[in-house]
């Protein structure tokens, strides 16, 4: 019998490297896509299809067809955006916020938003999205009632993107529902490169999250992304880059083989 691959990255390869932009910025269309294609590298852009009427939703996601139709992945990033309230002071206390939701708010949610991503971006049959955590917070209620919505996300998505204790998940032992990335603003470019390439778990799966790209706090630069870009382009023959339902796809598959014993 044939033993199972011990990791699940095509061609050999030693890791993978999803590359992900978070809240659908103009720049991620303008400068971010084109620069990619440059590279020939896929990623993952998570968008909140918001709009008070149909007409605004479809608009709003209209671009991003050319995007996905190019091999990227548009995944979902909610409807509302709604975080934890204890981002904000009590002069802003009147908004909703995950303290006040319940399990079926957050579905609602989600599944609105998919209902508007597929009406504008529909995926093959059977194909599923993966979904990205609004400032990665993954609960409802707080104290006595505080419940993880991961279970929600479980149901409707192949992949939830949060934040982790490394910059690395492992295919054989990470939450796909709750997958850990690294927000590499203010890091450098060695600590990323060093990262990458040799994870705190060996073999592991490293998702990278980044949002607008400019010159505004917590924006990376052009040059940024095309140095790390580069650099994956050179590691190719030892890194997988993919997109984060592209990458779960696989471990899946990987997974689901490794149960029947290869
Ligand atoms: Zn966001």
């Amino acid at each position: 019998m044939k033993q199972p691959d011990p990791l699940p990255w095509p061609d050999g390869c030693a890791g993978a490297v999803s590359l992900t932009f978070d809240d659908g910025h103009q720049s991620h269309l303008d400068c971010v896509v084109p620069l990619l294609a440059e590279f020939g590298l896929h990623a993952t852009f998570y968008v909140n299809p918001r709009g008070d009427t149909e007409a605004e939703w479809r608009a709003r996601l209209l671009p991003w067809r050319a995007v996905q139709a190019a091999g990227h992945e548009v995944g979902n990033h909610s409807l509302s955006h709604t975080c934890s309230r204890a981002l904000r002071t009590d002069a802003e206390a009147g908004r909703p916020a995950l303290e006040d939701w319940t399990l079926a708010d957050v579905e609602a949610d989600v599944v609105e938003a998919e209902r508007r991503l597929q009406a504008v971006l529909p995926l093959p049959a059977g194909q599923r999205r993966s979904f990205c955590y609004p400032c990665y917070h993954e609960h409802v209620g707080e104290g006595p009632t505080r419940q993880s919505y991961v279970p929600v996300i479980a149901r409707h998505f192949i992949a939830g993107r949060g934040l982790g204790e490394f910059p690395g998940n492992h295919p054989a032992t990470c939450d796909l529902h709750y997958l850990w990335s690294w927000p590499v603003e203010m890091v450098s470019r060695d600590r990323i490169r060093q990262q990458v390439v040799e994870p705190r778990l060996p073999g592991a799966w490293v998702i990278i999250t980044m949002h607008g790209i400019g010159s505004l706090r917590r924006h990376h630069t052009e040059a940024d992304l095309r140095s790390l870009c580069t650099f994956l382009r050179e590691q190719r023959q030892r890194l997988w880059v993919a997109p984060v339902a592209t990458v779960a796809r696989r471990v899946v598959a990987w997974r689901a083989q490794r149960k029947d014993g290869g």
